[in-house]
């Protein structure tokens, strides 16, 4: 056996897979686990006595927003403290690369939601993925291309649909950045640049995407009354192209919509026997997103979580601002933007049966340049855990881990990671199943998880005792196409 640097003894294995814990020792040389069983008893560089605690693969953040953040220092200190070891970044059409057209002086909603228009510093995607592996983030990093920063590229005005020459502009960019190591292409066809493409122009795009064998990951045309039909766009595209297919963030939004999951799931269900198509889900009844007059108006409660007029209005509901401005609630969400928000619009029926539906993945989907984030930021893979798996009984631990490792490992394509098994990457989380829970609320939405003890990313310590060690050992994956 290859020279061990860490023993893990009295460990109770989760494996990734959903099978039942067991209690073992798992043995790790460089970046590889090398050995996982009972009675293993090996020298090595560095013992730890897990006493009982869990041991599963490192999470695997399938929907995120981190592009910016894995290039500083402590910018993904929200997701290692809950024991997230590769985040998936470009969602909902939205990237940091490639460039914003020239004349844009300040990104258009929602890429605000990434960062000011100094974070859109990458000519090329190919700029991008080597600027992360010259810094080497402290996770994994998995970069998809968002559609509205090709559309923007290619259009300059994007209130109507692309001509076949501005398609033929964002195919040239999308092939760019699937060549350099995208994993697949992401589109954000609620939001206003995206919203006037027609299905033809994604199927276009998404064709090729699936010709390149990359992955689609869609947040829908519609997560309210209209999300039904929002699938079944969704699931035509998937057919027409066999491009493999994410549903991002699947929820059900606005009371009109509440209890259609039951429909939606049903649909997904039956198209999974002939196609490729996955979703995943955050563990909260309330959204967050750009500052939005229709999200407003099918939530219950809005409260402003960023506003760049107005950054002292952030924790604030847009009703109390509105009524100390004198002002109707749609004067003041003008007046707040650019900014962000968090809609409580959706039901906790319908997010537990999206959860408990067995393909679900678990993605955090937090926004972690927001002055008072949505708490799934720091808080959506111990929650799964604590709250709806412990306390509530919703699935099993196993299977809740299942969601947020080998399985989502599966979907990304991802062949030795996800799982705890001999030869996969030492990708590893080290936590109380007692105790792990969240802590962030809406009130407090920064506060760390709880009963996480330490993390290994590629086999090296990025947490220790709760805390962050500052090690960057992350790998940009998919960068080898
Ligand atoms: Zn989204």
């Amino acid at each position: 056996m290859a020279e061990i640097d860490l023993l893990f003894r009295d460990v109770l294995i989760f494996d990734g897979a959903g099978g039942a814990p067991e209690t073992g020792e798992v043995a790790v040389a460089g970046d590889l686990i090398v050995a996982v069983g009972q009675g293993l008893d090996v020298a090595a560089r560095e013992v730890i006595d897990g006493a009982g605690r869990a041991l599963s693969p490192g999470f695997i953040d399938v929907h995120t927003h981190d592009d910016a953040v894995v290039l500083s220092a402590a910018g993904l200190t929200p997701k290692l403290t809950q024991g997230v070891t590769s985040v998936v970044t470009g969602n909902c059409g939205i990237s940091l690369a490639p460039g914003l057209p020239a004349g844009m002086d300040r990104p258009a909603p929602p890429l605000d939601l990434l960062g000011t228009a100094e974070a859109f510093a990458y000519p090329r995607f190919q700029d991008y993925l080597l600027a992360l592996q010259d810094f080497r983030p402290s996770a994994n990093v998995l970069p998809l291309v968002g559609h509205a920063v090709l559309r923007l590229r290619a259009m300059g005005d994007c209130d109507r649909p692309a001509t076949a020459a501005e398609i033929r502009r964002m195919r040239a960019d999308l092939a760019e950045a699937l060549a350099a190591g995208a994993i697949g292409l992401s589109t954000g066809l609620a939001y206003p640049p995206a919203r006037f493409a027609d299905t033809e122009e994604v199927r276009e795009l998404v064709s090729d995407v699936a010709r390149a064998g990359g992955l689609w990951a869609t947040h829908m045309r519609d997560e309210r009354s209209g999300v039904v039909s929002a699938v079944a766009e969704t699931l035509d595209i998937a057919r027409r192209t066999g491009v493999r297919t994410l549903i991002s963030h699947h929820k059900c939004c606005g009371a009109a919509a509440h209890g259609l999951s039951r429909t939606t799931l049903a649909m997904i269900a039956a198209a999974r026997q002939e196609m490729s198509v996955d979703l995943d889900v955050y563990p909260y009844t309330a959204s967050s997103t750009v500052l939005n007059s229709t999200f407003a108006g099918d939530s219950d409660t809005v409260t402003i979580s960023w506003s760049e007029p107005h950054p002292c209005c952030a924790g604030r509901t847009l009703a109390n601002i509105a009524a100390e401005w004198g002002v109707g609630e749609d004067v003041a969400l003008e007046r707040l933007r650019p900014g962000g928000a968090i809609y409580h619009q959706m039901c906790e029926d319908d997010l537990l049966q999206i959860m408990a539906f067995e393909p679900t993945l678990v993605g955090s989907d937090g926004l972690p340049r927001d002055e008072r984030p949505h708490p799934r930021l720091w808080g959506s893979f111990p929650r799964v855990l604590g709250h709806y798996a412990r306390e509530r009984g919703v699935f099993a631990m196993e299977t809740a881990i299942a969601k947020m490792t080998g399985r989502t490992a599966a979907v990304l394509g991802l062949p030795d990671r996800g799982l705890l098994r001999e030869g996969f990457k030492a990708d590893l989380v080290l936590f109380d199943p007692a105790t792990i829970g969240d802590a962030a609320t809406y009130d407090e939405p920064t506060r760390p998880a709880i009963g996480l003890s330490a993390v290994w990313v590629n086999g090296r310590a990025a947490l220790r005792d709760g805390v962050p060690t500052g090690t960057r050992a992350g790998a940009v994956l998919g960068a080898a196409r």
